[in-house]
């Protein structure tokens, strides 16, 4: 297993992520197959990576012809085998269910041999577990994108008790050749991305809660006081609130009583107020 030697790759989920993680597999030069269950949803996906490379050549990010070799290297498919044959690695980005991901790397497991790299995208269940579901479960990693992919500089490579160095050393580089910057967390709950940015998120919603500033100051305080790129109030409106709050929820139980999700997020959420994706959350985003 070494990443510079990886030509052929599976993404399983062309989603909001797998059509991503299939985006930056291609642009590294990697032969990728996307595979959904849905046929809808491997169009979708070919379709939006289409678009994202048609839109770098607009910004002159990229030029004509390597968008072009980007699009050559990808296909679709709803065919599991198809998608597997002779690969070097999988990408998992299918919904975040346990039961699902233990399947996906059951089957993924009797069917690649052993030096065949098998990583999660999942943002927070416990990897072990679904490694656990695998043959040879020291080949599997996390290997945690952010949303957009082809843009979020980060990916958490998280390493399990289980986890061989090569697989490590493997899923590090490999995000490197993807032109990302990488970091190696533990598999512990939220990893080190989730964990530190909610307990920044929820406590800007106790501030807001408690009437210390606005939504607008609050964040105006990080982004001009510590530099953030965006406010915690104006990301969790981004991320969608019932995002946070059930990842709240679960850190809570698992970490400690300061991820207990705050009565402003449990009403909002009530409310039907998600964030951007509802029109409203900390912030209007009806127009
Ligand atoms: P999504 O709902 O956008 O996409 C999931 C895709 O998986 C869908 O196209 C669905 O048809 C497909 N699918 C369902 N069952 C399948 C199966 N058995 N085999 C193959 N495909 C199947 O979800 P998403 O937002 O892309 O999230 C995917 C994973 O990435 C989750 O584990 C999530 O926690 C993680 N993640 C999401 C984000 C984010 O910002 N959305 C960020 C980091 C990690």
């Amino acid at each position: 297993m070494n990443a510079e030697s990886i030509r052929t790759a599976a993404v399983i989920g062309a989603g909001t992520m797998g059509h991503g993680v299939a985006q930056v597999l291609a642009m590294a030069g990697i032969t990728t197959r996307l595979f959904d269950i849905d046929e809808a949803g491997v169009q979708r996906g070919l379709a939006n990576v289409a678009g994202n490379l048609d839109k770098g050549v607009a910004r002159g990010k990229l030029t004509e012809e390597d968008a072009a070799a980007s699009k050559a290297r990808l296909s679709g498919t709803t065919e599991m085998a198809e998608a597997i044959a002779g690969v070097d690695v999988v990408i998992e980005a299918v919904p975040e269910i346990m039961a699902l991901k233990k399947t996906i790397f059951a089957q993924l497991g009797e069917a690649l041999g052993p030096d065949v790299l098998l990583a999660t995208n999942t943002s927070s269940l416990p990897i072990a577990e679904i490694a656990s579901a695998a043959k040879h479960p020291e080949r599997v990693t996390g290997m945690h994108f952010f949303n957009p992919v082809h843009i979020m500089k980060l990916v958490e490579v998280v390493k399990t008790p289980l986890s061989s160095k090569d697989a490590i050393a493997t899923s590090m580089d490999l995000a490197r050749r993807f032109g990302k910057d990488p970091i190696l967390v533990k598999d512990s709950p939220g990893f080190a991305s989730s964990r530190l940015g909610l307990v920044i998120g929820l406590e800007a919603m106790r501030m807001l809660e408690g009437g210390v500033a606005s939504a607008e100051d609050i964040d105006k305080a990080m982004v001009l006081g510590y530099g953030f790129p965006m406010g915690p109030l104006r990301l969790t409106d981004l991320v969608g609130l019932d995002v946070r709050l059930s990842i709240a929820e679960y850190l809570s139980g698992e970490i400690g009583a300061h991820f207990t999700p705050p009565q402003i997020l449990r009403d909002m959420v009530a409310r039907g107020e998600l964030g951007k994706k509802s029109g409203k959350g900390f912030y209007d985003w009806s127009e």
